[in-house]
Parts: C-alpha cells; sequence; structure tokens
C-alpha cells in the first residue's frame, strides 16, 4: 500500500486501522479453558499434582534437572536471590536496560545492584562491562536475555568462573530461546521465566525458576511457601501435622488452576515461538526498505524468541522526535510501547542511590530512540500489514528531506 500522500490519523486523517492493535496478548483457546475447569472438579486447587506436573514438563522443555513454579517471574527472582544467600554487603551486576525486576530483587534481600551497560547491536548486558565492575563484594550476575535475544553466554560463564561468580538469568523474554543450539534455562546455576500474559505462554500470573542443582531446587521450593519443612500436600500423604519455620519465608505459590493452564499452554511453545520469528522476519525485511528504522541487531548463534520487537528511530533522518512519532502511530491505533525505561532513571533509584542521566550511556540512548512494535502469535497478517503500513506512512510524512 502506499501511503505516502495520506494524511496521519494525529492531523486529522484516517487512521491506518479501525481497532487498537495492542503490543502484545496471550492466546488462550478451549483446550487451556478446559484444563483449568478440570482441576476446578477436583479436590487440589492449589499445591496439588498440576503443580509437579507443570515443572516436570517444563524442566524437560528447558533442559533443566528441575523446575520449581512461583508466583511471578519476580518472585522467582526474588528466589534466586535468596537461594544463593545473597545479603547486606553483597553485589549482583545486572543491566540497567530492563524491567525493574530484574534489580529489585536484589534489594529485596538487601543486597547492592550493580549495573553494567549494554552492547550495541542485542541491548544486552556488555561482558566487559561486568568484567569492569567486578569487586570483592560481587556474589552474581543477573544477565537479561532482552527481548528474547540471549545474552553472550560464553563470556559471561567465563567471567562467572574466573570469579567464582553464580549466574542467575532473567530468561523472563526468553522461554524458547537457544544458545548455540542449547536452550536458555539449562546453562546459568538458575533461569526465571514469567508467565504473564504478554510472555510466551501464560498462567495468568506466574514464574519457573530451572536450575540443574539439587540444593538450589530445594531452597527455591521451601522459600515459596514460608520456608516450611514440609507443604500441605506432604502432610497429607503422610498423615502427619508437623512443620518447622526454618527461615523466612513467603507466600509465593502457583496455584492448580494456574499450572494446568501453564501446562496447556506449554504443548503450544514451539509453535508460538516459530509464529514470532515469522512475524519478526517479516518485519526486519520490510523496515531494510526504510534507513530511518532500525531493526534489531541478531547474531548468528541464537536462536530469537522474539518477546518484544524493538526497532531504533535514526533521529538525524526524521524531522519529528521519538514522541511524535510514538503518537502518530498511536493515532493510526497502532500500539506501540517503549522498552525500558532504565532502571537507574527511576525516582526511587535516582533518590535512593543518586543515579543521573549519563551514568550508562548505551542504554540511555537505547532508550530514547527506542520503539516497540505489536509483537504476538495470534497477531494475523493483516495485523503485520497494518503496523508496517502505520511505520511507513509516519516515516514519510516525517522524513527529512535532502539539503
Ligand atoms: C516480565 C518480566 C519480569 C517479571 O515477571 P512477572 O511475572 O511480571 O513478575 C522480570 N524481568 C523481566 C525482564 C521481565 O520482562
Amino acid at each position: 500500500m502506499n501511503y505516502t500522500r495520506a494524511k496521519l490519523a494525529i492531523e486529522g486523517g484516517e487512521p491506518v486501522r479501525s481497532t487498537y492493535l495492542p503490543y502484545g496478548m496471550h492466546w488462550v483457546d478451549e483446550e487451556d479453558i478446559q484444563a483449568v475447569v478440570d482441576v476446578l472438579r477436583t479436590g487440589w486447587l492449589t499445591t496439588g499434582p498440576k503443580v509437579a506436573e507443570f515443572e516436570e514438563a517444563f524442566a524437560e522443555q528447558v533442559g533443566a534437572r528441575y523446575a520449581v513454579a512461583l508466583s511471578s517471574g519476580t518472585a522467582g527472582l526474588h528466589a534466586a536471590v535468596y537461594a544463593l544467600g545473597v545479603g547486606p554487603g553483597d553485589e549482583v551486576i545486572t543491566t540497567p536496560y530492563t524491567f525493574a525486576a530484574s534489580a529489585n530483587c536484589v534489594l529485596f534481600q538487601g543486597g547492592t545492584a550493580v549495573f553494567a551497560d549494554v552492547d550495541e547491536d542485542t541491548f544486552n548486558i556488555s561482558p566487559r562491562a561486568i568484567e569492569e565492575r567486578i569487586t570483592s563484594r560481587t556474589k552474581a550476575i543477573i544477565p537479561v536475555h532482552f527481548a528474547g535475544h540471549p545474552c553472550d553466554m560464553d563470556e559471561i560463564v567465563a567471567i562467572a568462573r574466573r570469579h567464582g561468580l553464580t549466574i542467575i538469568e532473567d530468561a523472563c523474554h526468553a522461554l524458547g530461546a537457544e544458545y548455540k543450539g542449547v536452550s536458555i534455562g539449562g546453562i546459568g546455576d538458575m533461569s526465571v521465566f514469567s508467565l504473564h500474559p504478554v510472555k510466551h505462554i501464560t498462567a495468568g500470573e506466574g514464574g519457573v525458576v530451572t536450575t540443574n542443582n539439587p540444593h538450589l531446587a530445594e531452597r527455591l521450593r521451601s522459600f515459596r511457601n514460608h520456608s516450611m519443612s514440609t507443604d500441605a500436600r506432604e502432610r497429607m500423604e503422610a498423615g502427619a501435622w508437623y512443620y518447622e519455620v526454618t527461615d523466612l519465608g513467603y507466600n509465593y505459590r502457583l496455584t492448580d488452576l494456574q499450572c494446568a493452564l501453564a501446562l496447556s499452554q506449554l504443548k503450544k511453545l514451539e509453535h508460538f515461538v516459530e509464529l514470532r520469528n515469522d512475524i519478526a522476519a517479516q518485519y526486519t525485511q520490510a523496515l531494510s526498505l526504510l534507513p530511518e528504522v532500525i531493526p534489531p541487531g541478531v547474531r548468528p548463534d541464537v536462536r530469537h524468541a522474539w518477546h518484544i520487537y524493538v526497532v531504533r528511530l535514526d533521529s538525524s533522518r526524521l524531522e519529528a522526535d521519538r514522541e511524535a512519532i510514538f503518537a502518530a502511530l498511536r493515532a493510526e491505533n497502532i500500539g506501540v510501547n517503549v522498552h525500558y525505561i532504565p532502571v537507574h532513571l527511576h525516582p526511587y533509584y535516582r533518590e535512593r542511590f543518586g543515579y543521573k542521566r549519563g551514568d550508562y550511556p548505551v542504554a540511555e540512548a537505547a532508550y530514547d530512540s527506542a520503539i516497540t512494535l505489536p509483537l504476538f502469535p495470534k497477531m494475523t497478517h493483516q495485523d503485520v500489514r497494518d503496523v508496517l503500513s502505520a511505520v511507513e506512512k509516519v516515516v514519510e510524512r516525517y522524513r527529512k528531506t535532502e539539503g
């Protein structure tokens, strides 16, 4: 379609779409619904057989020995930081270009979050920057596989070995991703996934931590249930009542209803990730004709999980800034978004730790020029065409003319 002379919706023209297209969305079908209804007819609504069944299937899916289901990805990150024994005085290195939970989880346990800037091609944490931030107090690294593109895990694992550090992967974007042919989920000491509706599969809310280490798996299990020595199902099956609270734990349990949904969704994961890859490929191909819009970089040795598709705008070629382009796309009914406000620039971090603009320039530049295009498996070909038509229409309107 040629939108060259079409008036932008924000200037009173017709929008490309008549209905709003969100940036991300779950896909729940009748089979998923039936799986949840079936659980409602059983005697277990929480911490029953579906939790164990889901955990086993999930561990197998990502190639880890253990999976522990929790009430959210954030709870999973908190549990992972706890399981390592991070506390006051300990430093944990993570990226500023992420959702706040990747860093908040360190603070939950009284530790210090230390940021290392990102690489320019993938927006993933830079191994060199990690190494520069290591001190005698550093205990762990939390790499985030931004947008679903795996971090440079060979480098990060080598750094962790050299310095005796543990790796917690924030894999909330990366279910279904692979690094050099190995699934994300079995590489670091622990990997954390989210089951929020915009993520690859959903349980409404939910999270999973995977690990190959039985000791860590035990600590994660205990932490999600008040650090009690047994859970309700174990006590019932043993005909026993006694338990002990052995540490300060939380109620971070995931219900059987949610695990039934997640288990049913897990069967569709491969298909969902393929569809995400298809849509991303269509975007990247079409955008190669628009020099003002820079598609995300993909390194050769990965399978991308495409949680989000984040482009950068080349401001030197455009008369409008990111805010204006964003507003123009929203007016066309395209649900663009922005990922992420760097964590150190949030008021809580600025005020508590004194961070400011300029501290992590690569992450800040990425944030300033980023726009996230809609991407979810249920998108139709027409939805994809609408996004591309709207981007073309808006960019052509704001393109800087020669001279
Ligand atoms: C979604 C997400 C989380 C948190 O997951 P919830 O399930 O929403 O708590 C953490 N880190 C990153 C990078 C995420 O995208």
